[in-house]
């Protein structure tokens, strides 16, 4: 930003900081986001380059951002032809920016740029490739969020290799070389907080409270979550295929034993009329476990089918 490039040029401050910044119907908070960031810029040891990612907003977002990047020069957006989602916008962002360092922010506010200093300092010490946030708790939440997102990360981390950090956010700080890391898993159906950890590194994470969004009202609905969720679970395990394979086998077993006691029972003491209940109870179960079996496999044929139609990940409409 010009204030910080005056300042710059003074004390011969060469690094550039990019902060991709995804936003999606946002018109009332990037001009709040937008001074919090001046607010901070002589805290900061960089030149920062703002790269907002618009992601098919159907308000005045656009508007703003063009304006924005008319008064400032550093300030840079992307404009998508749809809305992809917030993981699509991080990899369009990514892409576009240019800085030594890389940040990745929401633009609610819930990401404290007060951090970002300090965050940056981190890295630029080189004692870290990145530095990340967590919320310590989830003030403000609803309950049934905070249940659900506690269990998501209990069985993804008992699933997969990739350990997740539980209430790991996308904000965070990172070298040049992380971000190519990042965005040379060119995959379609992005899970970052998975591709943030799966990439290695070292990587600090620093805790927050965690606060409401200042204005606007959020992009995701419960549902959305849960998809996302699922997303995360199929791309980066394939531990629910282990499971329903040995579900398979479970129930062979017990098949062939159920056989063995029915053929003999029916030997023994022929009344083959008895036993409807169980006949019943049995063929329920059997099919269930195939339908949840298929049910599963089909999430990894779908992933499959997506990812070898090798579309782009977004739609670029308008940039600069
Ligand atoms: N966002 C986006 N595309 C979407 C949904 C959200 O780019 O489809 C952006 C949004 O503008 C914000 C960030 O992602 O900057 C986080 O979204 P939000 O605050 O709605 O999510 P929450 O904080 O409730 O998880
Ligand atoms: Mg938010």
């Amino acid at each position: 930003m010009e204030v910080n490039r005056d300042k710059q040029s003074k004390s011969g401050r060469n690094s550039v900081l990019s902060i991709v910044v995804p936003v999606h119907n946002e018109q009332d908070t990037i001009q709040i986001f937008y001074n919090a960031i001046e607010n901070i810029l002589p805290d900061i040891d960089a030149i920062i380059h703002l790269h907002f990612v618009d992601d098919g907003s159907t308000d005045a977002t656009l508007q703003i951002l063009r304006k924005l990047s008319d008064v400032n020069e550093s300030v840079h957006y992307i404009s998508f032809s749809r809305n992809f989602g917030k993981e699509a916008a991080m990899y369009a962002g990514l892409q576009q920016s240019d800085g030594d360092y890389v940040a990745v922010m929401d633009v609610d506010l819930q990401d404290p740029p007060e951090l970002l200093p300090e965050m940056l300092r981190e890295v630029q010490s080189e004692c870290w490739d990145a530095v990340g946030t967590r919320r310590s708790d989830r003030y403000g939440e609803k309950k049934i969020r905070t249940w659900l997102s506690t269990l998501f990360y209990k069985w993804i981390n008992r699933f997969t290799q990739t350990q997740l950090v539980d209430g790991a956010r996308d904000f965070r700080v990172m070298t040049r070389q992380m971000v190519e890391a990042v965005l040379s898993l060119s995959e379609n159906q992005r899970f970052s907080k998975g591709i943030f950890t799966w990439v290695g590194f070292r990587i600090k994470y620093i805790s927050f409270q965690n606060r409401k969004r200042v204005a606007g009202k959020t992009s995701w609905s419960l549902w959305q979550l849960m998809k996302y969720a699922v997303e995360g679970m199929i791309s980066f395990s394939t531990v629910p295929l282990v499971i329903v394979a040995l579900l398979g086998f479970i129930s062979f077993f017990i098949a062939v034993i159920a056989a063995i006691f029915i053929v003999l029972r029916a030997l023994i003491d022929n009344k083959s009329a008895y036993g409807w209940p169980s006949m019943v109870t049995i063929m329920l179960f059997i099919s269930s476990i195939q339908l949840l079996s298929l049910g599963v496999i089909g999430r990894y044929v779908a992933a499959v089918f997506l990812e070898t139609k090798r579309r782009p990940i977004y739609i670029t409409r308008e940039e600069k």
